[in-house]
């Protein structure tokens, strides 16, 4: 059985102390590869240089909506040379979070278009945050998404990263060529909305991840996260769905591997 961890924050202090056991786990458990996702432009620098390190990692550089305020011209100039790195398969995380508020809002907007704007030329797909702005994430995508047609990501624009919007709103993501991709949450016992998004899904659409060292699952809930806990997400959601774990880690790996043309798996 072959899992991978769509989205993961290695390079983060959390891991400082045992980064390689945590890596070594990952493996042990079935997980093949490994998205690290860049917050920002040293966070990205890290991120290249873990899949630098490891195989089985890769990276996605961009700036959080929380750190927007620090994407001058030379930050995007600097990210824009990271992206040509081989192993840079997507621009990320980037979107907007009106729960946080971190960076002002038209500064997290500026920057979000900023970024899609440049994924697109690129050719690489995005790795979307968004947290209390689901209606204006969407536009933004959609008028976005009418750009791509016959393009290198018409089909694979990006994926939305522990969504957390509603049917409606997967359903509208997935008519631009959107990936959906769940993570802890969904095993959480008050969980209400998300198991039953999960089920509906449809399996061509969707991701798996942890957002480690964030949103551990159950029986983790609350301590640190890491990509080995993929494996719980994956059985919750084969559970819910009623079908073999082997099935879905089969479904959300050819996913992973069609969205980001890395050669993971079969
Ligand atoms: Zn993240």
């Amino acid at each position: 059985m072959t899992l991978v961890d769509t989205h993961a924050h290695l390079d983060f202090s959390q891991f400082d102390a045992d980064r390689p056991s945590v890596i070594e786990r990952a493996k042990a458990t079935g997980v093949a590869a490994i998205l690290n996702v860049g917050a920002d432009l040293p966070s990205s620098q890290r991120a290249v240089a873990l899949a630098e390190e490891y195989d089985c990692i890769y990276a996605a550089v961009g700036v959080h909506p929380h750190d927007a305020k620090k994407l001058d011209g030379a930050a995007l100039a600097e990210l824009r040379e990271l992206a040509g790195h081989p192993k840079v398969v997507a621009v990320g995380e980037i979107g907007l979070d009106f729960y946080r508020d971190l960076s002002p809002r038209d500064v997290q907007r500026r920057a979000f278009q900023a970024q899609l704007a440049w994924a697109a030329k690129l050719g690489k797909p995005v790795i979307i945050h968004d947290r209390d702005a689901h209606d204006e994430v969407m536009d933004i995508l959609a008028d976005w998404a009418v750009g791509l047609k016959a393009s290198p990501l018409d089909g694979r624009p990006g994926v939305l990263h522990t969504f957390s919007g509603d049917l409606a709103m997967a359903e509208r993501a997935m008519d631009l060529g959107f990936f959906i991709s769940i993570s802890g949450p969904v095993t959480y016992q008050n969980a209400r909305q998300l198991p039953g998004i999960v089920r509906m899904l449809p399996l061509t659409h969707l991701l798996v991840e942890t957002d480690c060292p964030f949103l551990a699952p159950h029986p983790h809930r609350s301590k640190r996260n890491e990509p080995a806990y993929v494996r719980l997400v994956a059985e919750r959601i084969a559970a819910l769905r009623n079908i073999p774990l082997d099935d879905l880690a089969e479904a959300t790996t050819a996913n992973a591997r069609r969205l980001f043309e890395w050669k993971v798996g079969n």
